[in-house]
């Protein structure tokens, strides 16, 4: 009998040197053909399995490699990619691509958040007339490739239920899980002809289950592994449902006739198992290496959880608690680590023989290679007895600004701003010239001095350009940054970056979150030079620009030796500490970006209270230290509010600034409803979009505005910074924004 023994849920596959990306990209430009991207994708499949199998794994999982997105294959396998992909008559390859990116008029599948991860996926569109049919072969064909160099793999599927629950519906009130039956009928062939070829396990990853379900959805779930787990002729399954507690999901499951259930014991260590007597009949997969965090493992206490587990199932397998999807290829390739820092650390590969390890000493006891690696020293974080104090002597106060009437009327007597106030969200665009520089900077072939003057030289090109447009506040367009969030990480104590730790976002698109690795603090103000410099070229004010505490956690990995809110309260004060620097250097405006406030909502209602409770202390951490005539932004970015509404009030910025152009000003409406009642910046331009918005349609926008909001609380934006865009669009989009201001303004 075959059984899983230690494995891992599923790996990167961006390639250890970002291969992938590479590869995709020179496709898309038309460099490389067909045939030498598939080659490189079979290399990095090659190489997967083979350091898989050669660490030791006694199974390895298959299909875990994607062009784009795992949702994506899974809506092309099944025949579900919109006809409007296949109208313009490309090849399947290109056919998937342009449902990716959107193409001439087909415009792309929506992306969104994966879950409470940094992943995002492609969202399915299904509606009544939705008919599966098997129309792939990706599992079937990489499970033989697999094979072909002497490897059986565990093809990984995402899970049916899951499917529907990602899915949008393309008819109003259709409900895609309407469609089960219909879908079960293709996973039924799927898993028929799998095992057919050869296949002993499949893995169907359900994750939506780590978030809270209604009855119906839990009904779903049972209906779908009583008709899977009950074919005859079909592989073996496991069920994942990581990121989280699977709940009454569990008792789903394992009252259902499949063969295999994956826990996360890492989110959720006191999972019921043992209350539930059908998983004697089961294996138990015990995620007990933390999949998404890139921490060692305490291998004797990780061991003594599996262990704990085993007479609570049949057979009790070891694994990472999710895909490895989230964490770096490989600390080894880091060469510019603090020793103590690197010593706490496991990437995907390290996480990898960790599993191995701890699926050995379960089943004949802890052996010399076990030890040695539980027993290697694990250095304590960085402490920072100054920061820790200043925490532990918070009091209630140091959260809380005057009234917001009282700042508002100090900001207007010291700003002396018109009605509608123009402004943009931070970032000007990242020009080759800056991209260069900084490339030079870091080769050495231009020194300190020479970098600073050439941004110096940036901001004074963007403080004219916006002065000459006749934008009422000012930026000095973060020449300076690569990213919003690395930058504070490399000017910040207690944060590390890597060279490699690269990690997909979406697509063809990495990240490589820096690691907060001990008490953070501030060695010397960040910010302030450059907008103090930008001060110094006009008398309209600059606004200072500050990542907030919540995106900088959110954007990182971060320490699981305490409490999120303890970290957020030491990255705050390190803000606090700059704000106060801002306003000294003369700075009367600083905003303070927050677009990850979402992100970090953690999946089940009964935990997002304390979430929200203590992100919005940060942000008032941060923030409350600044004089009442101090004028605080927040931008939320492209925010989907919702059950976050109420925090956005709570925030207690002075102007909150959001998407709103593509949504056409619907965030007015939840944000009266909601009553807020400070200042508001819906966003007018769509900077996703490489059209210029005409005088006209921001105007329409404006009118409306100004029906839900009174003009001295009003500002006209853009939707988000302007980094990724070309001055060829910016300068007309802001000059046409600044017209239809005007146009509007004389109408109040
Ligand atoms: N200030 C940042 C910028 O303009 C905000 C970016 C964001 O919201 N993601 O680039
Ligand atoms: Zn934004």
């Amino acid at each position: 009998m075959i059984t899983i023994g230690s494995t891992v849920l599923g790996y990167p596959r961006i390639g250890p040197k970002r291969e992938l990306k590479r590869a995709v990209e020179q496709y898309w430009a038309g460099k490389i053909d067909e045939s030498a991207l598939r080659e490189v994708a079979r290399q990095l499949r090659e190489s997967t399995w083979t350091e898989l199998r050669d660490a030791g794994l006694d199974t390895i999982p298959g299909n875990t490699f994607s062009f784009y997105d795992q949702v994506l294959d899974t809506a092309e396998l099944f025949g579900v990619i919109p006809q409007r992909f296949h109208d313009l008559g490309l090849s399947p390859l290109d056919t998937y691509f342009a449902a990716a990116r959107g193409r001439g008029d087909a415009v792309a599948l929506e992306l969104t958040k994966w879950f409470d991860t940094n992943y995002h996926y492609l969202v399915p569109e299904l509606g009544p007339d939705t008919a599966f049919r098997p129309a792939g072969d990706k599992p079937i064909a990489e499970f033989h490739e697999a094979r072909e160099l002497g490897i059986t793999t565990r093809p990984v599927l995402l899970g049916p239920v899951t499917f529907l629950l990602l899915a949008k519906p393309t008819a109003a009130g259709f409900e895609p899980l309407a469609l089960l039956d219909r879908l079960l009928d293709v996973y039924t062939e799927l898993l028929t002809r799998l095992r057919a070829e050869g296949v002993d396990w499949v893995q169907l990853d359900e994750p939506a289950f780590a978030a809270d379900r209604t009855p119906a959805e839990l009904s779903a779930l049972r209906r779908a592994y009583q008709v899977l787990g009950g074919l005859s002729g079909r592989p073996k399954v496991l069920v994942t449902g990581y990121y989280g507690d699977l709940g009454p999901a569990l008792e789903v499951l394992a009252t259902s006739p499949v063969d295999a259930l994956a826990v996360d014991l890492v989110s959720a260590p006191d999972s019921q198992i043992a209350a539930i007597p059908a998983l004697r009949d089961k294996t138990l997969v015990a995620g007990v290496v933390d999949g998404r965090n890139v921490w060692r493992t305490d291998l004797h206490a990780a061991l003594a959880k599996a262990a704990s587990l085993l007479g609570s199932a049949g057979h009790v397998a070891v694994s990472t608690s999710s895909t490895l999807l989230h964490v770096p290829y490989d600390l080894d390739a880091e060469t510019g680590l603090d020793a103590d820092v690197r010593a706490r650390l496991a990437f995907a590969r390290q996480k990898v023989r960790e599993v191995v390890l701890l699926g050995q000493a379960l089943r004949n006891g802890a052996n010399g290679e076990f030890a040695d690696e539980a027993a290697r020293s694990r250095p304590t974080p960085r402490r920072d007895d100054h920061v820790r104090a200043r925490v532990a002597s918070l009091r209630p106060e140091h959260r809380v600004r005057a009234p917001y009437d009282e700042r508002a009327d100090a900001q207007r007597d010291r700003l002396k701003l018109p009605q509608l106030a123009t402004t943009t969200i931070g970032s000007f665009p990242q020009t080759g010239d800056i991209r260069r520089a900084r490339a030079e900077l870091r080769a050495g072939a231009l020194d300190q001095a020479g970098y600073d003057q050439r941004m110096r030289d940036e901001i004074d090109r963007v403080i004219a350009l916006q002065t000459d447009i006749g934008l009422d506040v000012l930026v000095h367009g973060e020449p300076e940054r690569n990213d919003m969030v690395q930058y504070f990480a490399e000017h910040l104590d207690g944060f590390a970056s890597t060279e490699f730790g690269w990690v997909q976002s979406y697509g063809s698109r990495c990240v490589r979150p820096p690691i907060i690795h001990g008490d953070v603090s501030r060695p010397a103000p960040i910010t302030v030079g450059w907008s103090a410099y930008a001060q110094s070229l006009t008398s309209k004010p600059v606004k200072g620009m500050l990542t907030g505490p919540v995106t900088i956690l959110a954007w990182s990995f971060v320490r699981d030796d305490q409490p999120l809110a303890d970290t957020a309260a030491q990255v705050a004060l390190a803000l606090r500490d700059e704000i106060r620097d801002l306003e000294a250097a003369g700075i009367r405006i600083v905003q303070v970006d927050e677009p990850a406030l979402r992100e970090l909502l953690p999946l089940r209602a009964q935990d997002q209270q304390s979430y929200l409770d203590w992100s919005v202390a940060a942000f008032r951490l941060a923030t409350s230290g600044a004089a009442p005539a101090t004028q605080i932004h927040t931008h939320l970015c492209y925010s989907e509010f919702g059950e976050v509404i109420d925090a956005i009030d709570g925030l207690d910025a002075d102007v909150t600034t959001i998407e709103a152009a593509r949504s056409k000003m619907e965030v007015l409406e939840d944000l009266r409803s909601a009553g807020f009642s400070r200042g508001v910046g819906p966003g007018v331009y769509d900077i996703h979009s490489p059209r210029v918005p005409s005088a006209n349609e921001v105007a329409v926008l404006l009118v409306e505005a100004v029906r839900a909001v009174p003009g001295d609380r009003l500002w006209v934006n853009p939707d988000c910074g302007l980094k990724t865009r070309g001055y060829a669009e910016v300068e007309p989009a802001l000059r046409n924004l600044v017209a239809a201001t005007l146009r509007v303004r004389a109408t109040l």
